[in-house]
This record gives C-alpha cells, structure tokens and sequence, in this order.
C-alpha cells in the first residue's frame, strides 16, 4: 500500500529534531490537559507516537486516494452550477475521506475538536497532501484560515467557527481584488456598519480566490471611509449560509486544475469582524499569509518530491545508446541538484516551522501567565527569525519546485512532454507558487529587510557557533567564508547609499544569504546523521558558486551601470 509518510524516511527525520521536546513542551504546556481527553499525549514520546500515527494516516489517504485521483481531477476540474462551486467527483471524494478520518482544523486546541498539532507536523502533512495532488493541498491548507479566528477572533466567534472545521467546512482567504494584487493596501471592498441591525456589510468584487465559494471565508475590507492605505482594512468572517455572493465564474488556469479560482461579488454581504477594526492587513492577514507561506512552501516541497520520484523511476528504466539514462553524467547531476534542492528546502522549510511553534506557542502561553523574562527573549528571538526565515522558505522552495519540475520533464524527453506522464501536470501546477501568496519578487522585498538590518548575518552566525564534529569542520569552514563574503558584498551595496541600487541588488543579496543558511542547516543534518554529509556537501558547491556569481556582478556595478537597465522606452 502506498503510504507517502512511510515511505519517506526524511520527514521523520525531520519530525524528530532535538527541537521538538520544546515545541511539544510548550504547546502541550507540560501535558496539562492529559486528565481532560483520552487522545490527549502523556509526554513527549507519546506527542511524537501521535503525530507519527496521524500522518501515517494522511501518508496513507495520499497514496492511496489523493494521488489516484490527482489525473482525474485534473482533467475534470470544478464546475460553477446555480452560483455554486461543485468540486470534481476525486476532489469530494478526497474532502470526505480527511473529515471523515478527522484530520480537518489540526492544529486547533482539543476543545474545539482539532488536534493541537505543532505547526511542524502540520507542515509536514501540507507537504504530503501535496506530493499527492498540489492542486487539492489548496483545499486542503485553506484550513489555515481557522488559526487565524483561533488567534484574533472573540471567544464567541471561535466558538461558533472553530468546531465546524473539523465536521469539514472548507475555508477561503479572500483578499485579491482587480487593483489590488501585491499591493493589498489597494484593497477598496467596502465594509458598512449599519446601526440599526448593529452588523457589517460587504459589497465589492474580489478576484483569483481559491475556493471562492467555502463555507467560512475571511475577508479583507475598508471600514475607514477616505482611507486609502492599509490602516483603513479591517478583517471579516462571511458565512456562506447568508447567500449574499455571486459567484461570476470559476477561472481557466495552467494548473492546479482542481482548485477552484473565482472572481466573486459581494451583494450587501453580512458579515462579521474579527478583533479590532485597522488592524485586518496590518496584523490579522500579515498572520494569515505567513502561514500560508509556509503552506506554499509545504506544497512546493511536496510537488517537488513527486517529481523528482517520477523523474528517479524513468531514468532507471528509459535506455538509450545501450544504457539506462541514469548512467549518463548529465541526467544523473540532474537527479542529484534535484534531490540536494529538496533536502535544502525541506530543511529550511521544518527550521521555520520550529520557529513559528515556538513564537507561538509563548504567544497563547502569554494569555494564561506573564511570561518570566527569558521566556519574553526567547518569544522575541523566535518570531524575528520566522519573520525572516518566511519570505525565504516561500522564495526557494517555489522557485526551486519550478526548476525541478523543469528538469524532471527534460529527464522524461519528449515523453515528459505528453500528457501520458504525471510529470506534465506537475510542471503546471508548480508554475503558481511562485506567485501566490506574494510573488518571488515580494518575497524578495519582505527579506531584504533581514539583510539590511542584519538578522540573517546573526542567524548565520549562531549556526556557526554551534559544535561540529571534527570530521565536518571542512564544510564549516567554507560556509564561514561565504558568510564573510557576503557581508563584504551587503556592506558594498550599502556604501553606494542608494535605495533603487540597493533594491536593484536586493534578490542577488538574498539568494546569497539562502545559500548560506540552507548550507548551515544541512551541515547540522549531517552532525545529526552523516547520511546528510554529501546533500551538504553537494549544495555548498552549489550554492558558493551561485554566490561568486552574484559577488562578481555586485563588485563589476558601478551606480552609472543602473542606467542601462531602466533603458526601455517605456520607463520614463
Ligand atoms: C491560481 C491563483 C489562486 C489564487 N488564490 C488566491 C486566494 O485564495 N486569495 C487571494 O486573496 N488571492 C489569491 N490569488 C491572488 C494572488 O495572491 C495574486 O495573483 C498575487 O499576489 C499577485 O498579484 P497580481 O496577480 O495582481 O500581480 P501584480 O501585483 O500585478 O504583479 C505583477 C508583476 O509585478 C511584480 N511586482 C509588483 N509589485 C512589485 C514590487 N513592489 N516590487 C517588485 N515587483 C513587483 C510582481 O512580482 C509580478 O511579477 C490567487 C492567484 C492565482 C493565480
């Protein structure tokens, strides 16, 4: 039987990182609530032998359910009928079987009937979900959107929403309008309070929502009349029974076919805040996109994963010129940058999720008991380095997943490009996560600010103070001088005291600053098992030559070059 947790023996690598006694610690906040649920963990082993048992079951669900349908689904898709999404028969079909094996709303506490799951696990079923079909993992993942009630919402409204997650409501995350794509302070939905009914209404039009016809959206809205930056936005719930939206029509993509992307409008829409209004893009959705950017790096990871596995299997069995392909220098590299990606990705992708566990785990701790003040620093360190670490996993692990799809097709030759292998549907559903949730350059532009002010040089330099065995010292030694290289090239940048200049070089600068930490991340896999010496090893070859490349434009680039660039005749 398939199972795609069992069969991947590095997610439990993963799964079971030093890290983890804290995070189950904190989360399970000393395994208070063992006397309350039966299904409640006594202690650590007894958190990781859940989790473990639960993504066996996702593992399980996927190989044997997602994956077989993901071809179907993608060649029937969604339907809009009587201003109704009706989802493809494989897409309901897979739906039913998670809500019915209970594994909707995770990560949400026991008391409205999630599972309490750490952000780490969590992360690794989106990444699952994925390898099976990126398309459904949308679907899937949307129940982020439950996280961000549990975090902001009333007690009321969390009582009202939270359990229906697990009874299998599906979620939308509704923000994109016409004008207003990277630049959500644009956003000009309308939100009016009316006195007399004491509610708020909605009417406008969003665009490009996933799952556009859920049954619990959140929504991003004006409420400040005149206002036209981010702190007149405020968030809202709408419930789909109100029945006040149009549905305008499902869009036709490249891919992720059987996920429902929908132009929507809204008629007078009740609906309902959540927390403060001003507050809705300034801290409820800057929440709300981090987790999803991490979801995007999940699924980028798992597509990644099939298509690399595809790509494995052909090359063994294709023969030319007398051989199997995969004896051939030039395919077998192929095979190997792709599999060095992914264990790069995947461990950048787990170290943000340990820190977004940890940050919030000492956030929902802060709202029982003060904190003592070490808790306070540690609370502090672990979100400044998630706030850094984000914008990176969904930088890479998307643009990688683009590149390795990429060559897994090349590896099939013409064959990749037919429909009769899944590596062409993969190709296409890769194309997107690099730009939902904040485009490549976006993400560029919230992790320059990690290079600007230092963070990732910090970072980097309390990777390198932690103990190495001997016998890996060699690897450290050239992430050393990478980090000092590319100190030296931030401070060049910096000497031309010129923003555009600097936002100009801002990618090269924080492609470098990837390399590195996902160098000393993979150096830290190999302390921790050497079977990671070699990924390491292979991606520091890679990974220092990138950053001679851009160290080399970066030092042949004098401010007068700026110039040629902005050379088009229609830049003024
Ligand atoms: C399949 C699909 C599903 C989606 N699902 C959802 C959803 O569920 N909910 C939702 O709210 N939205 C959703 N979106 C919208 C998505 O998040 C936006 O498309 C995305 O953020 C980009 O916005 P845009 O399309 O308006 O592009 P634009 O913002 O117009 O960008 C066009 C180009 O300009 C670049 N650019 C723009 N600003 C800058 C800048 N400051 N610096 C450098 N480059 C810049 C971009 O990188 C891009 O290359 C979805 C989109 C798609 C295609």
């Amino acid at each position: 039987m398939a199972n795609f947790f069992n069969d991947n023996e590095h997610l439990k690598f993963h799964l079971t990182h030093p890290f983890m006694q804290k995070i189950v610690s904190l989360k399970e906040d000393n395994f208070s609530e063992r006397e309350l649920y039966d299904h409640a963990p006594l202690d650590y082993e007894d958190a990781i032998d859940s989790y473990e048992k639960v993504l066996e079951i996702i593992g399980e669900i996927s190989g044997e359910v997602i994956h077989p349908n993901a071809e179907e689904v993608d060649k029937t898709g969604p339907e809009l009928v009587n201003n109704e999404v009706k989802y493809a028969p494989g897409t309901r079909e897979n739906h039913d079987v998670l809500v019915k094996a209970g594994l909707v709303g995770l990560s949400l506490p026991r008391k409205y009937d999630g599972l309490n799951f750490p952000i780490v696990p969590y992360v690794m079923s989106a990444e699952i979900v994925s390898r099976a079909d990126g398309g459904f993992a949308n679907i899937w993942g949307l129940q982020d959107c439950a996280e961000t009630i549990h975090e902001f919402a009333s007690d009321e409204i969390k009582e009202q929403y939270l359990p229906c997650f697990n009874k299998g409501a599906t979620a939308a995350m509704i923000l994109t309008e016409p004008d207003a794509g990277s630049d959500l302070q644009s956003v000009q939905l309308k939100a009016t309070y009316d006195q007399v009914s004491g509610k708020w209404y909605l009417n406008g039009v969003k665009r490009f929502i996933t799952n556009g016809d859920a049954d619990i959206s959140l929504v991003l809205a004006r409420t400040e009349e005149g206002t036209t930056d981010a702190r007149g936005l405020s968030l809202f719930i709408y419930d789909r029974t109100a029945k006040a939206v149009k549905i305008r029509r499902i869009e036709n993509k490249l891919g992720i076919k059987g996920s429902p992307t929908c132009e929507i409008v809204f008629n007078n829409a009740p609906s309902t805040l959540i927390g403060d209004t001003r507050m809705g893009l300034i801290k409820y959705v800057m929440s709300l996109m981090n987790s999803a950017r991490l979801g995007v790096g999940a699924q980028s990871v798992g597509i990644a994963e099939a298509a690399y596995r595809e790509a494995l299997k052909y090359a063994g069995e294709r023969e030319q010129f007398g051989k199997p392909i995969i004896k051939y220098p030039a395919v077998y590299e192929m095979l190997t940058m792709m599999q060095v990606k992914i264990h790069a990705a995947r461990s950048l992708l787990y170290e943000t999720s340990r820190f977004v566990d940890i940050y919030k785990a000492y956030n929902y701790l802060a709202e029982t008991r003060k904190l003592t003040n070490e808790e306070r620093n540690e609370q502090k360190y672990y979100s400044r380095n998630a706030d850094i670490l984000t914008p990176m996993i969904k930088l890479f692990a998307s643009e990688y997943c683009n590149q390795i799809t990429y060559d897994a097709i090349q590896i099939h030759g013409g064959t990749g490009y037919m429909k009769d292998f899944p590596v062409e549907r993969l190709y296409r559903d890769a194309r997107i996560t690099t730009i939902y949730e904040g485009t490549s350059q976006l993400q560029v532009v919230a992790a320059i600010k990690g290079v600007g002010n230092g963070a990732y040089l910090k970072l980097m330099q309390e990777y390198a103070s932690r103990p190495i065995h001997p016998e890996l010292e060699y690897i450290k030694n050239i992430l050393l001088k990478m980090t000092d290289q590319y100190e030296k090239a931030v401070n060049r940048v910096n000497e031309f005291d010129d923003n555009e200049l600097f936002d100009f070089h801002a990618r090269r600068l924080v492609e470098m600053a990837g390399n590195i930490i996902m160098g000393y991340l993979l150096l830290l896999d190999a302390e921790r098992n050497r079977k990671y010496t070699s990924p390491a090893e292979i991606f520091i070859r890679k990974a220092r030559s990138e950053n001679v490349a851009n160290i080399s434009f970066i030092n042949n680039f004098s401010a007068n070059d700026l110039s040629g660039y902005k050379n088009q005749s229609y830049i003024e």
